[in-house]
């Protein structure tokens, strides 16, 4: 690479730097170079298929790119990879689904690039209230369709649920840096509205206390699932056919490369090279060597929460460098279960409550469950279930060892007395817990104009495109944001009105 030269260099081969160079090799004919640190493309997207996979390799591809750690598992890992049990399982590094499916900025993006996916839809969900599932089936939670409502509740939780919708982008990003529960505690003291409306806040989210959710990334989230025409139990999330969502990075690299561009893995950028307030290239550590590549234009997608690590701090003000290092991340607790036949049957499942303040939560504690291989079956042997459950924690519980195993606990104990037949049927299970699903969380403060800008102000040619920048809502579809988002300030045209619909540009 020494005597190449290129135009735009992207650390990461994840989702916001391969979205960023995707469009700028594909459409502006930029020379682009991505260098990763990892030995795979993929950053947080993932996938496995243990088959193929060695435990030790399995750990470090969870530690290197996905902020994912593997804690326990039921038998215990050496007995789970020698005796074959992940056989003909594929998933994740922990609980993966895609936002509005077909709809969404990932997939609306991939296939302007070329590359659309293939996807599983939910089309059921269930919903667990006073102790009772309640199933819904294509759609049929519509008008608000909520059996242990009465007519009273429905209204009000109707009522939130169009100014949610009906809501313009600007007035939505005016609620940033308020909470939901402030939000949300000003406009109705109706019981049921609250509770369904902190639910789906903690699920849109990964944030459990609606006091440490922003008001308007949630509610951009809501309006963009209604808008797009789908539902809880009809499309409103779905999962990428296998390889699974590794596909979403490793196809953008693919449109890198087919358009003159190079993906380089294994490469670590120490240092990006500033000088007098500009950018000129960087130094990045292959395998123990050392090159310094010259380059005008550099998009980090890297944490901006660790852009301290590899961007020297003393070329930006003081003040933006104390925010950045002040942010806090959303994780989570994931558990895949191996079930020897179809226990649940909804594709989607939200809990109210499994743990709370009391067990040394930071607030309540809500569950989520997907049915992995009843949307794919490929997910799963045949007559097999492959289900993937989690519970939001704060980077703090996830560090915290008794809280994450007591989170294990609390969700094998969910299933086990309520799910009959679930506990004779549990082959094994697979614990990962990670600190940064999402490495901003959507707090207050944390979310909009608090962002890193994609265009940074205060180093010419130094650029930000992953799901911790300049973007709005979560994970995937935030990270494509950025990438969109980067593109445009990098060209100059505006990729973000030509690539993506309305309701998903703000
Ligand atoms: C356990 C878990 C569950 C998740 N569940 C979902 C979900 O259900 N739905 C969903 O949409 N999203 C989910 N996500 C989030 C989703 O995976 C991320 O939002 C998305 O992958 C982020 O892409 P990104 O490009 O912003 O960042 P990343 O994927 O983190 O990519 C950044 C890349 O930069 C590389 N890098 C960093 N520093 C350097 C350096 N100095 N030199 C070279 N390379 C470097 C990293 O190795 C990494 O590959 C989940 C994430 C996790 C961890």
């Amino acid at each position: 690479m020494r005597n190449e030269k290129f135009d735009v260099v992207v650390i990461g081969a994840g989702v916001g730097g391969g979205t960023a160079g995707a469009i700028l090799a594909k459409k502006e004919g930029m020379k682009v170079l991505v260098l990763e640190k990892a030995p795979r493309v993929g950053g947080r997207d993932i996938s496995f298929n243990l088959k193929d996979e060695s435990r030790e390799s399995y750990k470090r591809l969870l530690a290197d790119a996905a902020y994912t750690w593997f804690f326990k598992s039921e038998p215990d890992l050496p007995e789970l990879f020698s005796q074959g049990y992940l056989d003909g399982y594929a998933f994740e590094a922990g609980i993966h689904t895609l936002m509005v499916t077909e709809k969404g900025r990932t997939n609306t993006c991939l296939a302007y690039l070329g590359k659309p996916l293939t996807l599983y839809p939910a089309v059921s969900a269930g919903w667990w209230n006073g102790g009772q599932l309640y199933h819904f089936e294509n759609g049929s939670e519509q008008g608000g369709n909520f059996p242990w409502m009465d007519e009273k509740d429905r209204a009000e939780c109707g009522k939130i649920n169009s100014l949610m919708v009906k809501m313009s982008a600007e007035e939505a990003h005016s609620y940033d840096h308020i909470s939901m529960k402030e939000w949300m505690e000003t406009r109705t003291d109706n019981a049921n509205t609250k509770e369904f409306h902190y639910v789906n806040a903690t699920m849109n989210c990964t944030i459990n206390d609606p006091a440490n959710i922003s008001a308007g990334d949630n509610i951009l989230m809501n309006r963009f699932v209604a808008r797009a025409g789908k539902r809880f139990s009809l499309g409103g999330c779905s999962t990428p056919g296998l390889p699974g969502f590794v596909q979403i990075p490793r196809s953008l690299c693919e449109v890198i490369e087919a358009n003159g561009g190079k993906v380089v893995t294994g490469a670590r950028v120490k240092e990006v090279l500033i000088d007098d307030g500009k950018v000129k290239g960087v130094m990045v550590d292959m395998e123990g060597s050392e090159e310094k590549i010259a380059c005008p234009i550099v998009i980090n997608s890297g944490l901006v929460n660790e852009m301290f690590r590899y961007i020297p701090e003393k070329h930006f003000p003081y003040t933006f460098v104390n925010r950045v290092k002040g942010f806090w991340r959303a994780g989570i607790g994931a558990v895949y279960f191996g079930l020897d036949r179809q226990i649940v049957k909804e594709h989607v499942t939200f809990t109210p409550k499994i743990a709370g303040k009391e067990d040394g939560f930071d607030s309540d504690v809500r569950m989520g469950f997907w049915d992995s291989s009843g949307m794919d079956p490929g997910r799963a042997p045949p007559g097999k279930q492959l289900l993937d459950a989690y519970v939001s924690l704060t980077d703090k519980e996830a560090h915290n060892q008794e809280l994450a195993n007591l989170a294990y606990d609390r969700m094998m104990a969910f299933m086990t007395d309520n799910y009959p037949g679930f506990k004779e049927s549990l082959e094994w299970a697979l614990y990962t817990v990670s600190d940064s699903l999402v490495p901003v969380a959507q707090a207050p403060f944390q979310v909009g104009d608090a962002r890193p800008r994609a265009k940074c102000p205060f180093v010419e040619g130094l650029y930000h495109a992953s799901d911790s920048s300049e973007c709005s809502m979560a994970a995937n579809d935030a990270a494509t944001h950025a990438g969109i988002i980067a593109a445009s300030r990098v060209s100059k045209k505006d990729y973000v009105e030509e690539i993506l619909p309305d309701y998903a540009q703000d």
